[in-house]
């Protein structure tokens, strides 16, 4: 049984791990990587000590940690077969692990749905949000999350790696101008330089840098395990099975050579475009209305003085350099933000 079924009949779990078959015998990893479950859809791959020494002399580099998380929107399909062929390579041995290894299937419910969440948005939950929400099945997971964060930051073997990233995979709900790019958690201290080389290296279009905090996995690991963090869109995805893989083949190769500390991607699109988020726009009324069609990609242009949305007695204009628009989206609930306005940086 392939690791997509296991995942969507829900036979990949910790407890099941000790007794079903399928698990140990579809997901067995080279005797020199030491795996384990620390929640449904989480798993925990260390690289063997004496391994991780002979490898840091060999080729001269620091071990570290590494955070891969797909499907925190159950519907985006396409990242979650991007991890489920990563595993397999590195069950198989085709693919070396020289970091420490978290891989989390975010939504295992949603997923198997084939929708974004059941109750709420889990991806706006993080660092103690979820309290603010009424208790379901994102809120849970919310939770649960968190602490299988906190708990695999324990771990010897990543309390004493120099720094982790965190890469969470999504695809957009809509079409987009830069169809691949990444969204970094707003932070106090500068974004590590080798952070934002790799991203540039992966082949994306854009990265957008945040001006606040939020409820987002990636904020939730930057600020509270100073890991470096993005959400990364790698564009739009079909249901389970119809992804065109190569699509994303950037994107499994730029995750390949950071796995296997290879090092070796380079950039071969035109130069990679950067934007700062200026402003949120946050429903907070029923009356709520976003003046743009639905399906308005994502970093639109809009002109100077366009009255892009408006409740009661609130309206926000296009003021530049603020001219484009993020993750338009009028249907979310109150409370939530329903745009990002951007400025292109140059
Ligand atoms: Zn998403």
């Amino acid at each position: 049984m392939d690791l997509l079924t296991l995942l969507l009949e829900k036979k990949m779990d910790s407890h099941l791990n000790r007794v079903e078959g399928d698990i140990e015998s579809t997901l067995q990893f080279p005797p020199n990587i030491k795996s384990s479950w620390l929640a449904e859809g989480v798993l925990q791959l260390i690289p063997f000590s004496q391994e991780r020494q002979s490898q840091e002399r060999a080729a001269n580099q620091q071990i570290d940690t590494l955070i891969i998380s797909a499907g925190i929107h159950g519907n985006e399909t396409a990242p979650i077969e991007i991890l489920i062929q990563l595993l397999s390579q590195l069950a198989q041995g085709s693919l070396p692990l020289r970091h420490n290894l978290l891989v989390i299937f975010g939504n295992l419910p949603a997923m198997r749905a084939g929708v974004r969440y059941l109750d709420n948005d889990l991806n706006r939950m993080f660092g103690g949000r979820h309290q603010n929400f009424p208790s379901g099945n994102e809120t849970k997971r919310a939770v649960e999350l968190e602490e299988v964060i906190r708990q695999f930051f324990r771990e010897p073997a990543v309390m004493s790696a120099k720094k982790c990233w965190h890469l969470d995979l999504h695809t957009a709900i809509r079409g987009s101008c830069h169809e691949q790019f990444a969204l970094l958690p707003y932070q106090t201290r500068e974004y590590a330089a080798d952070f934002l080389q790799w991203l540039d290296n992966s082949d994306i279009d854009a990265v957008v840098f945040h001006n606040a905090v939020g409820g987002t996995f990636s904020n939730f690991t930057s600020e509270h395990f100073n890991a470096e963090s993005c959400t990364l869109e790698v564009g739009k995805a079909l249901p389970f099975g119809q992804n065109d893989l190569a699509k994303f083949s950037n994107i499994a190769k730029a995750l390949q050579d950071l796995i296997a500390g290879s090092r070796e991607i380079k950039r071969s699109k035109s130069a990679l475009k950067r934007y700062q988020v200026v402003d949120a726009i946050i429903k907070q009324h029923d009356s709520f209305q976003l003046n743009i069609p639905e399906d308005t990609k994502n970093f639109t242009e809009l002109p100077e003085g366009f009255e892009i949305a408006n409740q009661q007695d609130q309206s926000w204009q296009i003021t530049s350099p603020a001219n484009f628009i993020l993750f338009p989206n009028a249907r979310v609930a109150i409370g939530l933000r329903a745009g990002l306005l951007l400025a292109k940086l140059t």
